[in-house]
């Protein structure tokens, strides 16, 4: 199948305007043709979640949980497949599109069992022959906004509890990945999700988008994407008194101290700093380093990245896979020639031309830079990291939450003192002790402080705030 269309209402609706999809290891490699949308597509797909709202929001727990774990079995079982594809697609490698794909499995299977496990709250009233009862409520239809880096993943940690609450759903990927997009809602469609309940519109964020932020018929916009169009969003939903979800960008702190283990502190920055191309909101960019450990770290740091593999994601050797597109690559190589303007040494981060046309770039580490440098504080979402050099713990959880961001902060020491204090103090929404900043587990909450996020938590039980409405009762007995 070449061309690719909208679900709407349970069917495969075209738009025409078919945009082709290019894998970015291998510009000659074209996934498929996509069909673009507009805001009259997006018309479409509310008048057929309204149909479905009342319905869906009735169906009883477990019909909610046969389909999302279906959907989880789906996704498991074909997880070479489609994570081949997502390596295509997007340009992580293929252990990580297989990864990916796993995990999105593994999110729907976790809200089957939320589907199961749904509780109100009895109380009692101040007044006699009162019960109170607070119960939760589908929020009604939700649309969900998603970017390229994580296709399956943040795909599946917002459709899946959505569903699981009752909610109807609009889904609007990125363009860059409307691949890994159409293969759920085929999953989804394939596993018996009731028409109108699950909606695809694909197209740009100018024009779906913005239609679906602006629909005075969407209740929720759940959002992860740039603090750019994260903000635009908030502003409009809060015209609307909208509810909104909201998962930014990050510039997220490494430290690494004098007591920690070398190869610990090492292997982690190396991992949260250039794996899956840099391209992670939680990936570690400033790498904020002791001085009585600094020249040990900085030269093995350097020795590994020289030592990584840097090509097409699906060849069996590749460790880090091409930058998304032409459009960040120029981005990424724009910062590292800033980089050099703000007086940091630059190792690295060169365009690599290999033996086909693709967005190749060599891992960087700035060296010698200060908190105050544009590339320490803006979000690069390259292969880049940046080392900066402390005197003390003190001084570095001070520069630490030195940011406009607060998505994710790590340090690596071997005392417990130090762990615990940091713990305590990092202005982060989540913090890995001797552990990369970027990985997460899939039922616990994700989300950060600061320009990095906004509105409730996603995943794990967490999820249940955005994707419901509370209601009190006062019953009396007559
Ligand atoms: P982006 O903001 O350009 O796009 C994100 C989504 O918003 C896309 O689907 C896009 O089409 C849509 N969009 C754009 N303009 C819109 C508008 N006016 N109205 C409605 N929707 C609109 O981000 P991106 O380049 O796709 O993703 C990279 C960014 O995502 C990085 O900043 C990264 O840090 C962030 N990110 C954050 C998290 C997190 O959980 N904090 C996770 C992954 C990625």
């Amino acid at each position: 199948m070449r061309n690719h269309d909208h679900l709407i209402k349970g069917e495969w609706v075209s738009s025409g305007n078919y945009q082709d999809n290019v894998n970015p290891s291998d510009t000659r490699d074209v996934i498929g043709a996509y069909s673009y949308g507009d805001a009259a597509l997006v018309e479409a797909a509310v008048a057929a979640a309204k149909s479905a709202q009342a319905g869906w929001a009735d169906a009883t727990p477990q019909a909610r949980h046969d389909l999302l774990e279906a959907v989880g079995r789906e996704l498991a079982a074909r997880k070479e497949e489609i994570g081949r594809l997502l390596a295509r697609e997007e340009g992580k490698t293929l252990a990580e599109g297989i990864g990916e794909t796993l995990r999105a499995a593994q999110v729907f299977k976790f809200f089957a069992g939320e589907c199961l496990r749904q509780v109100g709250d009895l109380q009692a009233s101040v007044r006699p022959g009162i019960d109170v009862e607070v119960t939760r409520e589908p929020v009604g239809i939700v649309g969900l906004i998603t970017p390229w880096n994580f296709p399956m993943a943040i795909s599946a940690w917002k459709i899946a509890p959505a569903l699981a609450f009752g909610n109807c759903v609009i889904l609007k990927p990125a363009d860059l990945t409307p691949g890994c997009a159409h293969i759920l809602a085929q999953v989804l469609h394939e596993q018996g999700c009731p028409p109108g309940v699950f909606n695809l519109v694909m197209g740009r964020g100018a024009t779906v988008g913005e239609a679906i932020v602006t629909h005075p018929d969407i209740a929720a916009i759940s959002f992860t994407g740039s603090r750019t169009t994260g903000d635009h969003i908030a502003e409009v939903c809060g015209r609307m008194k909208k509810k909104v979800q909201l998962e930014m960008g990050g510039k997220n702190p490494m430290v690494v101290l004098d007591d920690a283990d070398l190869s610990t502190a090492v292997s982690a920055c190396l991992n949260g700093t250039y794996f899956s191309t840099g391209q992670r909101c939680t990936a570690s960019s400033r790498l904020i380093v002791q001085a009585g450990i600094h020249d040990r770290f900085v030269e093995e740091l350097i020795r590994q990245m020289q030592a990584l593999t840097v090509g097409d994601a699906l060849d069996a050797g590749t460790q880090i896979g091409p930058v998304v597109d032409a459009r960040q690559l120029k981005s990424n190589l724009a910062y590292v020639d800033l980089a050099r303007s703000e007086a940091a040494e630059v190792i690295g981060g060169e365009r690599l031309e290999l033996n086909k046309p693709g967005f190749y770039q060599a891992p960087a580490l700035f060296l010698g830079t200060t908190n105050a440098m544009r590339i320490n504080r803006e979000e690069i979402f390259g292969p880049c990291g940046s080392v900066l050099k402390v005197d003390s713990f003190d001084a570095a959880v001070a520069m630490a939450n030195d940011t406009e961001f607060g998505l994710a902060a790590g340090i690596c020491t071997t005392s417990l003192y130090h762990a615990r204090a940091f713990r305590r103090r990092a202005e982060a929404g989540m913090v890995m002790v001797n552990l990369p900043t970027a990985g997460v587990d899939y039922h616990v909450p994700f989300g950060g402080r600061k320009g990095s996020s906004f509105g409730a938590r996603e995943q794990g039980r967490y999820a249940v705030e955005f994707y419901t409405v509370v209601k009190t009762s006062y019953v009396c007995a007559g």
